[in-house]
């Protein structure tokens, strides 16, 4: 018997089996089970490999994002989403879209000056792009799998949570973080100490309340197995927000050309790997293609029903006092 990673339930047998084309190994299967309770898919594949993702990264192993050749070209790109028009942005931006989101951090982090904790930064492309157009704000990245701290003058990448110290922060961001964990509530309530009474935590992961997931299933990016251990939907979300005493300030969804990319490869059994590679051979063919890609996701997304959520939370003083 399993239980959910979310409410706790006994899962019930109701299950999705995908193909590991993520996984150095892609002839390997994970089995999500749904929770009749939260909605949550739990993963419960229990084979050896499964455990061993658990410390295996695949990011933060890279070295520091600001230190590779791709991320001069992923500041163009950025600068494009972040306000400052080029046409060679505008190119990139068609091609690689916005990943990190920046359109929606642009909009809701309005403050003049900030400091903000991300968790899970990986190599640190989200906080370097971010950073590079808040000189005035700090920002500390924490990772388990970085092996080489970064500081400069308002960025810090490190893996040592001991450099949080008193410090706290008016905001705390997971961008695709929650969905890798085994543990997500408890891992959000140990950096709830760090937040502001009046911060924000903005969350970013993949939904399966959308028509994305209904037309892909289990070819879907989102499940990204076996890495993804929860794929949430709103209601599993609404739950565990809830249980760490927190309620949503604001929804949208940030999805990108990727899922239905990602998403079309994996229905043939492409791995992973191979994905940038393949779009970018036959991207001159397909350009058109694209270019409708992206007028169907602008407007999913304005509707808020793409598959990736960026929600934005706040403490619930209600849950406060009744505690
Ligand atoms: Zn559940």
């Amino acid at each position: 018997m399993h239980t959910c990673r979310i409410c706790f339930n006994t899962l019930s047998s109701s299950k999705i089996t995908v193909k590991n084309l993520a996984y150095k190994d892609t002839k390997t299967q994970s089995i999500y089970c749904y929770c009749n309770r939260c909605s949550a898919l739990n993963l419960v594949s229990t084979d050896a490999f499964v455990n061993e993702t658990i410390n295996f990264d695949f990011f933060g192993r890279n070295r520091l994002a600001k230190t590779s050749l791709n991320y001069k070209f992923q500041k163009i790109r950025s600068s494009f989403f972040l306000g400052n028009f080029t046409v060679f942005g505008l190119l990139l931006a068609m091609i690689f879209d916005d990943p990190y989101s920046l359109k929606n951090y642009k909009k809701y982090l309005s403050k003049e000056s900030y400091s903000l904790l991300d968790i899970g930064c990986a190599d640190g492309k989200f906080i370097f792009d971010i950073s590079y157009f808040n000189k005035n704000s700090k920002f500390l990245g924490i990772d388990p799998f970085i092996n080489q701290s970064y500081t400069d003058a308002n960025v810090t990448l490190t893996s040592n949570t001991l450099l949080l110290n008193e410090d706290k922060f008016d905001y705390i961001t997971l961008n695709h973080v929650i969905e890798h964990l085994d543990n997500p509530e408890e891992i959000l309530k140990s950096y709830i100490p760090y937040l502001k009474k009046d911060g924000l935590i903005i969350i970013r992961t993949p939904i399966t309340s959308n028509p994305i997931y209904s037309i892909f299933r289990k070819s879907w990016v989102g499940f990204y197995s076996p890495y993804h251990r929860t794929i949430f939907n709103t209601k599993s979300l609404s739950y565990l927000i809830k249980k760490i005493g927190f309620q949503e300030v604001y929804s949208t969804t940030d999805t990108t050309i990727w899922s239905i990319i990602s998403s079309i490869f994996f229905i043939m059994e492409i791995p992973f790997r191979y994905h940038l590679l393949i779009y970018l051979v036959i991207l001159p063919i397909f350009f058109p293609i694209i270019a409708i890609f992206h007028i169907l996701i602008y407007f999913l997304n304005i509707k808020g029903k793409g598959d990736m959520l960026f929600l934005i939370i706040e403490r619930d003083n209600l849950f406060e006092i009744s505690k």
